[in-house]
């Protein structure tokens, strides 16, 4: 009988000052396009909050869990929508209350968002209480009660619920600007990919895969990665780079222990082609600092010292217990630990060089055509877009590069 919404309240936008409403337009864009084809109508700005009217009501936990999952929100509430006449929300309240069903204490609190009705909040928690109380023959427990029915009044309507469906939080994706991440298949990096999306970052992944070298299933498994990723809004694209025979290239030209170094020093200087592409202004790598040989600091500046773009590292201070409750969190995990063989193992050394300095990479560089090699990997690379709501491709794309054949 009464209509019924997902209400969503976030609360680092509140925090933006004049951008304010930019962050409030973005936030509702991407809730719209994770919503699509769900039960519901447009998404609503009211008074610092989001409302969602949903249509088959059966289907309101869905909802809530959909928008619970998009970056910017604090939580989802499932909501019965009133008018403000007491009666309305005295049967709502009835109503919220119930959906917490062992529940044996209970407060109300409620709030209004506009001074212009006639009754306080201490009022109104006094009157819907007293009601509940000569309805249900619940207790009140103002301190530590079983259940807390909120209250919510706005302009013309309230809104009631007992539920919250806690979001991710961070900050909508498309207000932080694009960055380029280094996605591999493994278990760091999608979480790192993760973390920077939820900070607002729009993603671009580019991902190395040892083909001809190798099959082709690190690509496979990186683009269901990407799908998983892409459901709170945030991958843009991923150009995935078969780069074997220039890691063969590699080997056959340097010193063993380097090798290593010396395909990252490479990935990265054709990610930073991408991020140009893409006018994106950092690149992100799932290193985690001594988690490897090669994650060294010296090994990290070894690097670096290709890049000129900052090089963000999210899980630099993670340990691996911390990424991998990530991962499983966020739906990475399984995938993450499908087997695969990962490039940078390729013409891998017994003994990789852990505390290499910038002077030897740059060079046992020297012998090898870096910039040849940079075109032939960015000239040959394939790409897929993931439906991010905040994503614009480039217009143009280098010769070579091409939309991936067969459907996601
Ligand atoms: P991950 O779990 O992300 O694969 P890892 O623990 O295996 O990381 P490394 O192999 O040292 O660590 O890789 C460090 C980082 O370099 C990765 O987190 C990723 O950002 C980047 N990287 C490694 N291999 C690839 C690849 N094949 N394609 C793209 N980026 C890669
Ligand atoms: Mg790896």
């Amino acid at each position: 009988m009464f209509e019924r919404g997902a209400l969503v309240h976030y609360h680092e936008i509140g925090l933006k000052g004049r951008n304010r409403s930019v962050f409030e337009r973005r936030l509702r864009d991407n809730l719209e396009a994770a919503l699509a084809g769900m039960p519901v109508e447009r998404v609503e700005r009211i008074s610092s909050r989001l409302l969602v009217r949903v249509t088959d009501h059966s289907r309101i936990d869905e909802v809530c869990r959909t928008v619970a999952a998009i970056p910017g929100v604090s939580y989802a509430a499932p909501v019965y929508i009133t008018s403000r006449d007491e009666h309305d929300m005295h049967a709502a309240a009835l109503l919220a209350l119930a959906e917490v069903p062992d529940a044996k204490t209970f407060a109300i609190e409620a709030r209004r968002s506009n001074t212009d009705h006639p009754v306080s909040s201490m009022e109104m928690n006094r009157r819907i209480g007293q009601h509940v109380v000569d309805a249900t023959g619940l207790s009140v427990d103002l301190g530590d009660p079983d259940v807390r029915c909120h209250v919510e009044v706005v302009q013309g309507e309230a809104y009631l619920f007992s539920r919250k469906f806690p979001g991710v939080g961070g900050l909508p994706v498309g207000t932080a600007g694009t960055v380029v991440s280094l996605l591999s298949a493994g278990i760091d990096s999608p979480v790192a990919t993760w973390r920077i999306m939820k900070r607002g970052a729009v993603v671009v992944g580019v991902h190395f895969s040892g083909r001809p070298q190798t099959d082709d299933r690190s690509e496979r498994l990186v683009t269901e990665l990407g799908e998983v990723l892409g459901r709170s809004g945030g991958i843009g694209r991923i150009y995935t780079v078969p780069f074997g025979d220039l890691q063969r290239e590699i080997s056959l030209a340097a010193p063993p222990d380097l090798r290593v170094l010396l395909y990252r020093r490479l990935m990265i200087r054709v990610a930073e082609r991408f991020a140009a592409l893409e006018g994106a202004k950092a690149l992100v790598t799932g290193e985690s600092l001594g988690q490897v040989a090669s994650q060294t600091l010296d090994n990290m500046a070894a690097v670096d010292d290709a890049a000129t773009l900052p090089v963000l590292r999210p899980l630099s201070g993670s340990d691996k217990v911390e990424i991998i409750a990530d991962a499983r969190r966020i739906g990475t995990f399984e995938l993450s630990t499908v087997d695969h063989t990962d490039c940078c193992t390729l013409f891998m050394p017994r003994t990789p060089a852990t505390r290499a300095t910038v002077a030897e990479v740059r060079a046992a560089e020297e012998g090898l055509d870096i910039e040849r090699m940079v075109a032939e990997a960015v000239s040959s690379a394939v790409y897929r877009d993931f439906g991010s709501p905040a994503y614009r491709g480039p217009k143009r794309l280098p010769e070579g590069v091409t939309a991936a054949a067969e459907p996601r």
